[in-house]
């Protein structure tokens, strides 16, 4: 079975996470703080938190930017339901932005459309959380515009985009956004097993941040209020406990050293399958100039034959084929549906969906494997299209 992602461990990994083991420290110390570092500047950011998953990393960016009740966030219905829960979770409000039918990115003519509407209404998003699907930048530099004219924060949804880059930005640097997020998670490009991160340009954010993965409890001793005696500390925030353990953090940085490999791989194998499509019946994510993905995902769809879709999901996986589908329409989800949405909202992500597969894409995958999946593809294409 090709799965459609998979984690790669080396020798050093696990020499890496063993000398941690045997250490003075497990949970967060100073393989968390190297990993950090090391993040900040592969990024070009000023400042990197990690956390223990890009879930609990979404919450913090959302409460650092003050999210509450109240508010509104728009994010891509196109996403994993992370990106969409964290408002949720601070009691917003959350909304979506149909995508772009050849990047499958938040549509940034639809963002622009529906805030003008939104301003209107007096209903203007606080956050809006664009995700750089498969690993493909959003078009940071519309956004960005669209939000000093309308007045909202960003958080770029970086989960599959580490090692990505936009116009010679690296995804991560913030140069368009208040805090992007990165996941560890092992289907992710880079795994520390499970684990997030947050960076940043903003020192205030980055402190809020650090603040609130420890159970909103601060030692500064020039913010605490009631007492300075060398025990004490406060909390003065309801906080949560989101630390990443130095075990974790030891995995990461020695799997970050590979990153660029790894993305060089990624995209190697993503231009492969392009040139053996017919273009005619797959489309794939239209990648423009000045923007690399880290393509975390390689997601085709089936423009002729939608109809087929599960067919051929069917035919690759009896072959082998660690086929799978990213992602349902989160506002499809029954608790989304729950809260008002409904089918039609967003067409666009609807009918990307219906026609979407996710072939197996990693840099353990041979080319040899890789022109298997192909044949495969083909001929179930062809005995679907009879
Ligand atoms: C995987 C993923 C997340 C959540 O990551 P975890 O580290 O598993 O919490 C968030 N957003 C997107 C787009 C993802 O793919």
């Amino acid at each position: 079975m090709f799965s459609y992602g998979r984690q790669h461990i080396t020798a050093e990994d696990i020499d890496a996470v063993v000398e941690v083991l045997s250490s003075s420290y497990l949970t967060q110390g100073p393989a968390t703080e190297r990993f950090e570092s090391a993040l900040a500047s592969y990024c070009g950011a000023s400042y990197c938190a990690s956390v223990n998953s890009a879930t609990s990393a979404l919450h913090l960016a959302c409460l650092a930017l003050g999210v509450g009740p109240g508010d509104y966030v728009w994010t891509s219905p196109i996403s994993f339901v992370a990106s969409a829960n964290c408002a949720l979770y601070c009691g917003a409000s959350i909304d979506f932005v149909d995508i772009n039918e050849n990047t499958y990115n938040l549509c940034p003519d639809r963002l622009e459309e529906k805030l003008s509407i939104a301003k209107a209404n007096g209903k203007l998003p606080k956050v809006v959380i664009p995700v750089h699907f498969g690993g493909l930048p959003c078009d940071l530099k519309k956004i960005r515009e669209l939000a000093d004219s309308y007045g909202f924060h960003i958080i770029e949804d970086a989960a599959h985009g580490i090692g990505a880059s936009y116009f010679n930005s690296k995804i991560g640097d913030c140069r368009y956004s208040d805090i992007t997020v990165f996941s560890f998670h092992p289907v992710k490009v880079i795994t520390s097993a499970e684990g997030g991160a947050i960076t940043t340009t903003s020192e205030k954010l980055f402190k809020k941040v650090l603040e609130l993965r420890s159970h909103g409890i601060t030692r500064d001793p020039g913010k605490l209020i009631h007492d300075a005696s060398p025990w004490y500390y406060e909390q003065q925030n309801l906080g949560f406990n989101y630390r990443m353990s130095d075990i974790h953090a030891a995995l990461g940085e020695s799997q970050l050293k590979r990153l660029d490999s790894y993305v060089n791989s990624r995209n190697e194998l993503a231009n492969l399958y392009n040139a053996q499509f017919d273009s005619s019946v797959i489309s794939t994510q239209f990648v423009d100039t000045g923007y690399k993905s880290a393509y975390h995902l390689f997601s085709i769809k089936l423009t002729t034959i939608p109809d087929k879709r599960k067919y051929v999901f069917q035919k690759l996986k009896e072959a082998g084929v660690g086929v799978n589908v990213h992602y349902i329409p989160i506002h499809l989800q029954p608790y989304f549906r729950k809260l008002g949405f409904k089918k039609g909202d967003f067409p666009v992500a609807e009918a990307y969906y219906n026609s979407c597969i996710t072939l197996p894409l990693h840099p353990q995958l041979s080319k040899e494997d890789q022109s298997r999946v192909c044949r495969y593809l083909k001929d179930a294409i062809n005995e679907a299209a009879l």
